[in-house]
């Protein structure tokens, strides 16, 4: 529940304090997570243009390692993944994607609701998932995030 209102949550935090943090974000690749994204969904990305990518300490202030807040840009923890695995750094980029591209191609609509996250969720951890376990890493796949988030519970 406390990351579902995180994208709530996102709205206010996107004004929060960022400066000086950007200088070292962890390695990243936007293009190769924006590809496996669409790949992943099948969606047309080509009728849409990738997100801005905004480094934050979102983890300390927020508990959470990625946001996205219905803009044309996605939040990434600076701090937490500073020090996380690359494999899991490209999958919270997929999975925030996900989220931007249901926003962006009219699959998820504004405002959010519980039930439009959830399933933006669902199809968002179906990309993060993927993405760990088809780069090495299956101890990375979680299958009870819905739980965390109290969806689909019912
Ligand atoms: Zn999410």
């Amino acid at each position: 529940m406390t990351r579902l209102l995180a994208h709530l949550v996102m709205l206010f935090g996107a004004y929060g304090p960022s400066f000086g943090i950007a200088a070292s974000v962890p390695p990243h690749n936007v293009r190769d997570a924006w590809d496996y994204a669409c790949y992943v969904t099948q969606y047309d990305c080509s009728v849409v243009e990738p997100p801005k990518v905004l480094w934050q300490d979102l983890y300390n202030m927020y508990g959470i390692v990625g946001g996205y807040d219905g803009s044309d840009t996605i939040y990434m923890d600076v701090t937490y993944l500073r020090a996380a695995d690359p494999v899991y750094v490209q999958s919270i980029l997929a999975h925030e994607i996900t989220h931007y591209l249901d926003v962006q191609l009219g699959y998820t609509t504004l405002p959010y609701t519980s039930d439009n996250v959830c399933l933006s969720e669902f199809r968002a951890w179906r990309v993060g998932n993927a993405y760990v376990l088809t780069h090495g890493r299956p101890d990375l796949v979680d299958f009870s995030w819905h739980i965390r988030y109290g969806c689909f519970n019912g």
